[in-house]
């Protein structure tokens, strides 16, 4: 079916600026408080490279955890299925940053998405590269074409004079010899990876090699048919918190949210999502974003399912 996205988008966007509950800024750090969850942006990226927005879909925000589908593929094309000695694939049901199921399971988180799997993806990462952090801003760059792609230096401090709960998570890990770089080394790759800047046309455009399967915007192959099918599955079953099971149920795509408002989503062989919106619901995912996502499969048929 030829489909322009940019009549759905449209509409999208109207049923949004009518939502009434729009869901509160992460404030955990200062510079994500100041969020306003009127602000509403959304992209859709053919396989191509055609972008289709509305709203705020070329304002850049802070990225936070969707950054973890990128470390995630980017440990997993180098290590292979060897990662996963490190870290599950299964959905925790606790939040993103719980200490409990870490002493149960001897310091092998049970997914990349919460915190402490995503330390462990990109302890992984920078073991290998030497500069997990630096890997990560060139691949985004080189992906949505957007060579000013940059960390937010302010939010990585912020973040750093915040972490207490994520260096408990890397210290304890460590005792099981699951963390290979000094602590300190990791949280600051960790810290810069969350603090990433970037739009939500930058974010549809880097997650089109998901829909291609495992095709990167050059044509070289990043991962292998299979493994991209892998990412998007533990995208569907972890990639939103503890409500991933709300996540694809009214969705039905591939999704990982991040605490700045963004979500991206992969229809996998058709096209890519960004949306963004501030205001997050009690599980960390935004509002107006998971609203604006339900309404795209909805209108659309697009899902994978
Ligand atoms: N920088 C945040 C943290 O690690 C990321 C939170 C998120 O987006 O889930 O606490």
């Amino acid at each position: 079916m030829l489909l322009t996205f940019e009549p759905v988008l449209d509409r999208i966007a109207e049923e949004i600026a009518a939502l009434t509950e729009r869901g509160r800024p992460a404030d955990y750090i200062p510079a994500l408080a100041s969020g306003d969850p009127g602000s509403f942006g959304m992209a859709v990226a053919e396989l191509d490279g055609t972008v289709y927005g509305v709203g705020d879909w070329q304002r850049p925000f802070s990225t936070q955890s969707v950054t973890k589908v990128f470390t995630l593929a980017l440990a997993l094309a180098r290590k292979g299925e060897a990662l996963w000695d490190h870290v599950g694939r299964e959905p925790s049901g606790n939040p993103f940053n719980s200490l409990v199921q870490l002493e149960y399971e001897n310091g092998i988180p049970r997914n990349p998405f919460i915190n402490a799997g995503a330390l462990v993806v990109t302890d992984q990462l920078h073991r290998i590269t030497g500069d997990a952090s630096g890997v990560l801003l060139d691949f985004l760059r080189a992906e949505s074409g957007n060579q000013d792609l940059d960390f937010d230096r302010d939010v990585a401090a912020s973040e750093t004079a915040h972490g207490d709960r994520n260096a408990a998570l890397a210290h304890f890990m460590a005792s099981y010899d699951n963390i290979a770089n000094p602590v300190p080394t990791l949280l600051r790759e960790y810290f810069r990876q969350c603090s990433v800047e970037a739009s939500c046309a930058d974010l549809a455009l880097a997650t089109g090699f998901l829909a291609r399967h495992g095709i990167r915007a050059d044509g070289s192959r990043l991962l292998t048919r299979s493994q991209a099918k892998q990412v998007n599955s533990v995208m569907l079953t972890c990639g939103t918190y503890d409500a991933a099971g709300d996540f694809a149920y009214r969705v039905g795509l591939p999704g990982k949210s991040g605490v700045g408002g963004g979500i991206i989503a992969v229809v996998p062989g058709r096209c890519t999502l960004c949306v963004w919106s501030p205001g997050l619901d009690e599980r960390g995912n935004s509002v107006a974003g998971v609203t604006a996502l339900d309404r795209f499969t909805t209108i659309t048929g697009l899902s994978v399912f």
